[in-house]
């Protein structure tokens, strides 16, 4: 079928409207029509040197069109939301965390199925799709129904996207892996979307003193009006800032930013036996730390996706937003798929805290 997708073309370069030819479901995979994407750090990164030409897009949500015929899991008709994908048979499958699958990397980011096709093709020629195990830049996307999570018909189709990526990874990396107790000290390093959601996720776990550090001052105001307590604008004094709202050290301390010298500043602003999470990714390949500052008794977690399984992680984390409890909804800015440009830009420059497009 003949379907509109956004197409990186050039790395580095704006992405292009195109007319591109979808192929039918395989036995194993879902045919949805989208109703929104969001637009994740993720997505403007790889766009930057991904192998074009190209689909990217994995914060995909919409209703199920067609399935293959070994799809149980959903049915024409139902309201989705799109996630990575997995293998679904290695260890760390089988005991409950895909997102450590030991086949993450060549399902997610080789742009082809495990058998190098891809669904999408552009003149005649097989294209670079199945990113994340969708590919969402498009009005219909072909996904393999591991990736594919009913949602129920109440849900915002217009907001549920990014539960699939940084609203998921965000509350994930506090309620899945830190699990703070109640009246803890928490502090969320990076107040983008992802860190907007492990405010609300601290929130929602009790914790006294949520600090969120972030050199935009519009993100802190956004954060603190969510719940965190305290509004640290990073930069040199972020050390002493952060020692006098909890003198003794944070509990458990959350990066989003990847960058290498936020994450050491993280590391160190923690309590003996405190915990750090890890969740963002930049481009600095390396991180140090004083050996003083980890032997402490402290622990470092990578986190990806959240930690969560996210057939089931994902509808509670809805039922929450519904409730009124997790409300990234005012984080959300929405746009016409046709302004992907624009909203790539105010996702890239920060004047949004996350960007929706519509179709
Ligand atoms: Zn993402
Ligand atoms: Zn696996």
């Amino acid at each position: 079928m003949r379907v509109t997708a956004a197409v990186l073309e050039t790395p580095g370069k704006p992405l292009a409207l195109r007319e591109v030819e979808l192929g039918p479901p395989r036995p194993d995979e879902v045919l949805v029509r989208m109703s929104s994407v969001g637009i994740c750090a993720t997505d403007l990164e790889f766009a930057t040197f991904f192998e074009a030409p190209a689909v990217l897009g994995h914060e995909g949500a919409g209703i199920v069109e067609a399935v293959g015929d070994q799809v149980s899991s959903v049915s024409p008709g139902d309201h989705v939301a799109m996630t990575f994908t997995s293998c679904g048979l290695c260890r760390p499958c089988l005991t409950g965390s895909p997102a450590y699958c030991l086949r993450f990397d060549a399902l997610n980011f080789t742009g082809r199925r495990p058998d190098g096709s891809s669904a999408v093709s552009l003149g005649g020629t097989e294209i670079n799709a199945h990113f994340l195990g969708q590919s969402a830049f498009a009005d219909h996307v072909i996904a393999p129904a591991r990736a594919v999570v009913p949602i129920g018909k109440e849900a915002d189709l217009t907001l549920a996207g990014p539960f699939g990526c940084g609203f998921q990874t965000g509350a994930g990396g506090v309620l899945n892996v830190l699990r703070p107790s109640p009246g803890s000290s928490l502090a969320v390093f990076g107040a983008g979307a992802v860190g907007v959601a492990s405010v609300l996720a601290a929130v929602l776990s009790g914790c006294s003193v949520i600090a969120a550090v972030d050199v935009n001052p519009e993100r802190l105001a956004t954060a603190r009006s969510l719940g965190a307590t305290h509004g640290v604008g990073g930069g040199d004094g972020t050390a002493e800032e952060l020692r006098s709202i909890a003198p003794d050290g944070f509990d458990f301390v959350l990066d989003t930013t990847g960058r290498a010298d936020v994450l050491r500043t993280a590391v160190e602003a923690l309590a003996p036996l405190g915990h750090c999470g890890v969740i963002g990714v930049g481009p600095s390949p390396e991180m140090t730390f004083d050996w003083r500052s980890v032997l402490n008794g402290r622990t470092i977690t990578g986190i990806i996706g959240g930690g969560a399984m996210p057939q089931v992680f994902m509808p509670e984390l809805l039922a929450l937003q519904a409730a009124g409890r997790f409300p990234v909804d005012r984080i959300v800015t929405r746009f016409p798929f046709e302004r992907i440009g624009e909203a790539a830009e105010a996702a890239r420059t920060g004047t949004v805290g996350k960007a929706v497009l519509t179709f």
